[in-house]
């Protein structure tokens, strides 16, 4: 939202990650690091969820998770963001929803409504995503999703909600770069 004297306020940015190729859990940990910073505030993430791959060609299970931000930046500019996230970890775009190193997916800019193709706010799959809604819900208990309700309620009607999986902390956890500097190991919740 832009204020009277063109200055526009910070607000929740929700980002959705992930990953089915090479070292998933590595990924995802650098797609964070290269997004968190340079007026995006990165406040939590979620735990890992394992998730059965939905559409697309026969491929492996994806590991997920959801990044939280506060963020001024316009729309356009954290995409941007993701897609330099993901050629950072050299992803290649073969087939439409194939494998990949790192998806980065703008879910949510505050309440901001866009039909625009290049950047549809909220993304418009989110809603039936439950490898997205987890994730979120997990991070978030009382999200909602604009124009459609709370993350809970949602989640409770995906068909494909048992295809989620979350991890242990044992076995993988994610951190906010910050968190990762204070520690040598990483700080799960
Ligand atoms: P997907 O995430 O659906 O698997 P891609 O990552 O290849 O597919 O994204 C395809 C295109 O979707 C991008 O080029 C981008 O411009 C567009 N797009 C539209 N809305 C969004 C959004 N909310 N988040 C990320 N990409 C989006
Ligand atoms: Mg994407």
């Amino acid at each position: 939202m832009t204020g009277s004297a063109g200055v526009r306020s910070e607000r929740t940015i929700v980002l959705a990650l992930g990953s089915n190729l090479g070292d998933r859990l590595a990924n995802l940990q650098r797609g964070i690091t290269e997004l968190c910073g340079a007026g995006l505030r990165c406040t939590a993430v979620s735990a890992v969820f394992e998730t059965a791959p939905v559409g697309g060609p026969d491929q492996d299970d994806y590991l997920n998770a959801v990044l939280l931000a506060s963020s001024a930046l316009p729309g356009r500019e954290i995409l941007s963001r993701c897609q330099q996230a993901e050629a950072a970890l050299h992803r290649v775009r073969t087939v439409r929803w194939g494998p990949r190193t790192l998806d980065a997916d703008i879910i949510a800019c505050g309440t901001e409504v866009s039909t625009d193709p290049l950047l549809t706010l909220p993304h418009p799959r989110a809603h039936e995503r439950a490898f997205v809604l987890a994730p979120w819900l997990d991070v978030a208990p009382d999200a909602v999703l604009p124009g459609y309700g709370s993350v809970a309620s949602l989640l409770a009607a995906v068909p494909d909600r048992d295809g989620v999986r979350r991890l242990s902390q044992s076995a993988g956890c994610l951190s906010l770069p910050a968190e990762a500097a204070k520690e040598a190991d990483s700080t799960c919740r």
